[in-house]
């Protein structure tokens, strides 16, 4: 069955690209919105080359000001803005990510056909619009440069309503069924008695929760803002026999990721980022799997669909 809610993989190396990997981007697909996460040099071409478009209510999100995360978003502009764009995009990211824009559409001279809203990222609840149907908070990650994780979170769902009890409860049909699905107390018209909304409507259901890390050195701070997790995708540069490259670069080994997914008690670890070195990343996931055995690998192109919480 396909979800609504799903992770699609456009870039997943690190720092150069290789034949089989592009730079960092992947892309949260949810009803009629597409949350990107990074936009690496080419990352527009493999979400053409995967049948998709440009055309949906879009965010991008930025982790860090390097340019194998970020210079793909010029092409992405430029080409919505060919295709008549008309509604805004929303921009997130470091403090430069605003100065970024500016310059390079005074250098190349590029007008927009729609508004890009470009805000700079602070750590808490970054979006929050009350017509989507999802938020993203940020947290401070641990790189070379200014960073950030981000964490897309579903909004949680109204609670089922029961029609039968109410009836039960001697509530009508019509204003104060309303009132009891919008949380508040009523009389029973019949019995005069004060029924409360839990008596009637089940508990909110909590939103599902995708992570992503960005470039990173595991933390004790996004050990607990990806806690619970229904999917964690986290930077896996290195293997295990490159464990100090990961500390002198300031990104994790795949062993290190799934530590901190144990640790997060997330349910689904997605490694990705991984090092041009290798050219299989089969160790990469070997090693992962004794820490935390539910991780798999991100490729380019990969759909993983996130499902209903049970
Ligand atoms: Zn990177």
């Amino acid at each position: 069955m396909t979800s609504d809610l799903s992770i699609r993989f456009f870039g997943t190396s690190s720092a150069v690209p290789t034949k089989e990997r592009g730079l960092s981007c992947l892309a949260v697909f949810f009803g009629n919105s597409t949350a990107f996460f990074d936009c690496g040099e080419g990352s527009q071409r493999s979400v053409i080359k995967a049948g998709l478009g440009f055309n949906k209510d879009c965010n991008i999100f930025i982790t860090h000001m390097h340019g194998d995360h970020v210079v793909g978003l010029l092409g992405i502009l430029q080409t919505m803005a060919m295709n008549r764009r008309e509604k805004p995009v929303g921009v997130f990211g470091p403090k430069k990510i605003v100065e970024f824009i500016k310059a390079n559409r005074e250098a190349l001279n590029f007008g927009l056909t729609f508004d890009v809203l470009v805000r700079e990222v602070r750590p808490g609840l970054i979006y929050d619009e009350p017509s989507s149907k999802y938020r993203v908070y940020a947290e401070r990650s641990e790189h070379s440069t200014l960073s950030f994780a981000y964490l897309f979170e579903e909004k949680e769902k109204p609670g089922r309503f029961h029609p039968e009890k109410a009836a039960k409860l001697g509530i009508p049909e019509g204003p104060l069924w309303s009132k009891l699905q919008h949380g508040e107390e009523v009389q029973s018209p019949k019995t005069g008695r004060t029924i409360r909304p839990d008596q009637v409507v089940e508990h909110p259901r909590k939103g599902r929760r995708i992570g992503i890390s960005g470039d990173t050195r595991p933390t004790k701070l996004l050990e607990k803002f990806f806690r619970g997790c229904e999917v964690l995708i986290f930077d896996s540069t290195y293997s295990d026999e490159h464990e100090a490259n990961a500390k002198e670069n300031l990104h994790s080994t795949s062993r290190e990721a799934a530590t901190l997914a144990r640790k997060a008690r997330v349910r689904r670890l997605i490694l990705t980022h991984f090092s041009a070195r290798y050219r299989s990343v089969s160790h990469l996931v070997r090693q992962a799997r004794e820490v935390f055995p539910n991780t798999i690998a991100a490729k380019d192109f990969l759909v993983y669909e996130v499902e209903e919480r049970s």
